[in-house]
């Protein structure tokens, strides 16, 4: 019953901002957010210019 109501609600949520986007397209929805804080920039190792995932420091200057 209660997955019912959170589908329910997760689909209003996207309606919701479909339409918000819809009517004002410069407008930030809650799921661009939610988009862009999963979704963060990718980060470079300043020395060799590897993409680092996951926030660890690059291995190349154990080297
Ligand atoms: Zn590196």
């Amino acid at each position: 019953m209660i997955i019912k109501i959170v589908a329910a609600f997760l689909v209003f949520m996207v309606v919701m901002g479909a339409v918000q986007k819809w009517l004002n397209p410069r407008h930030k929805t809650p799921l661009d957010k939610l988009r862009q804080t999963k979704l963060p920039r990718p980060r470079k190792c300043k020395r060799c210019g590897k993409f680092l995932i996951g926030g660890e420091d690059c291995r190349c200057k154990d080297r």
